[in-house]
């Protein structure tokens, strides 16, 4: 029996210079190590069947489901600044997408199913190790609230895959609103295909910005959409790493979980991606990076804005002054959040920086102080406890101008700062204990991740912060 999934091929049936057509290679031995029934049961599949050896196959790509038609995307990008004419899906295979319970279009594709004519060099696999991060990190921003690509499962290949050495291999079936990056549109911008880029304007109005009017609606709903995504990585403490255009959504969805990494201590300037030697992708340098994205959109786009050069230019840059103002209304609404404001109040802004300042000088740990701000022990985190006590009055007496009562301010602060993230060092022995032969770890990390904001004692060691020798300094890209 083939499993029969609702799919649908919006992608599929845009030009044939968008895709290749590419079947998934299959692997030898397909074994499932994670499946997330929560999310089959949105998308209307069968977790039953996914569960067992016949939906392994086909979560493997071993067996294509009724209705698939599997194709790899063409793309370019700017890496590190860099353009790069054709990088396309080089390990990606897309099946096609499902339409969920409440209407959504959601894309189904496979990490690490083979080859594609966009591989390179490479062998168009995916490690387990990688596909056990996007796993954990992904559903885990979800569960944070933070605009994701999701993980529906994630399959070992029963074949090894060569990178420094010998790793077991995975796939990691992931869903998403769409993968249509910036780097799509410089694709066909790079060319000269107008005719392409009209086409993608419209399947992306059509698919993630309904309301916007033509191109320049376009850049300036991506644009606000990357501000609120960016606004959440920083309210989460969360280091993408890797921000190149190929990687930003268009969508405004986290995409790519290569060598990213959540703040322990808090760190403005903190880099964990091992190849980020000039800290391009620092934490504090994530705001002005995706604003650099949404640049690149709107130079890609210029050649199908109205009007000739000086006309287009103008929309293009009117487009993108949204930007700013949506990234500083956002930032300013989560951190508000975070101490327990639902008003605001001029001085806000400065009061969140003096809290942060406070922070980076003794290096607080940033999950650790938030939360400890409703439970009283964030005074702990400080290196200078005098410090935080100053600023904690003006904090007080903030709250008390809001007039509402301890507990609604305390509520409203368990729901916007989690007690659980995915700590670098959890991450990496879940992975390593997995690449050992031992999934537990895993699992135990994936389902308490699930419930970030509940207070957990018996997983109260998964939300520790690292000891000195646990401390993860360098994260690697998954390939
Ligand atoms: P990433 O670092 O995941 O954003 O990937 C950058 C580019 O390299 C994309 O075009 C990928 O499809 C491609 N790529 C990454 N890993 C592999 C691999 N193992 N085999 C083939 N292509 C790859
Ligand atoms: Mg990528």
């Amino acid at each position: 029996m083939t499993l029969h999934w609702p799919l649908d091929n919006s992608y599929a049936r845009l030009p044939g210079r968008f895709f290749a057509r590419v079947a998934p290679t299959p692997v030898a031995s397909p074994r499932g190590i994670a499946l997330n029934r929560a999310l089959a049961a949105e998308l209307g599949l069968d977790a039953e069947a996914l569960a067992g050896p016949e939906g392994a196959a086909v979560l493997a790509g071993n067996v294509l489901p009724g209705g698939a038609e599997p194709i790899a995307q063409a793309y370019a990008g700017h890496q590190f600044g860099v353009f790069v004419p054709a990088l396309g899906d080089g390990r990606a295979i897309l099946l096609g997408e499902v339409v969920d319970g409440q209407g959504r279009r959601r894309d189904i594709q496979l990490k690490g199913a083979g080859p594609t004519p966009w591989s390179r060099r490479g062998d168009g696999r995916a490690a387990l190790g990688p596909v056990i991060r996007e796993y954990l990190v992904s559903e885990a921003m979800a569960a944070l609230g933070v605009p994701t690509t999701r993980a529906l499962a994630a399959v070992a290949t029963g074949e090894t895959v060569w990178r420094d050495g010998p790793l077991p291999g995975a796939v990691l079936v992931r869903v998403a609103s769409s993968h249509i990056r910036v780097g799509t549109f410089e694709y066909f911008a790079a060319t000269g295909d107008l005719e392409g880029l009209r086409c993608l304007a419209d399947h992306v109005i059509g698919r993630h910005f309904p309301a916007a009017a033509g191109p320049a609606g376009l850049i300036a709903a991506a644009a606000a959409a990357q501000a609120r995504l960016v606004a959440a990585w920083m309210a989460a403490g969360f280091v993408h790493g890797v921000m190149n255009t190929d990687n930003a959504h268009v969508g405004g969805d986290t995409i790519d979980y290569g060598p990213c990494a959540f703040l322990d201590a808090y760190d403005p300037q903190a880099v964990f991606s091992s190849i980020d030697h000039g800290g391009r992708y620092a934490y504090a340098n994530q705001p002005r990076i995706a604003l650099w994205n949404m640049a690149r959109l709107a130079t890609a786009l210029l050649p199908i804005l109205e009007g000739s050069r000086e006309p287009a230019i103008e929309q293009a840059t009117a487009a993108l002054a949204g930007f700013l103002p949506c990234y500083e209304a956002e930032w300013l609404a989560r951190f508000r959040a975070k101490l327990g404001l639902a008003t605001a109040e001029e001085g806000d802004g400065a009061l969140i920086a003096d809290l942060l300042a406070g922070m980076a000088r003794g290096g607080a740990d940033f999950t650790r102080t938030f939360r400890g701000l409703a439970l009283g022990s964030a005074r702990e985190e400080f290196a200078e406890p005098a410090a935080f006590d100053a600023w904690a009055g003006e904090w007080r007496a903030r709250l008390a101008r809001e007039g509402a009562s301890p507990a609604t301010a305390e509520a409203r602060m368990a729901a916007a700062n989690p007690a659980l993230i995915p700590r670098n060092h959890r991450v990496e022995q879940a992975i390593a204990a997995a690449v050992g032969g031992d999934l537990a770890p895993f699992h135990r990390l994936a389902t308490a991740l699930s419930r970030p904001f509940a207070d957990d004692p018996a997983t109260a060691e998964l939300a520790a912060g690292p000891a000195a020798d646990e401390r993860v300094r360098h994260t690697f890209c998954g390939t």
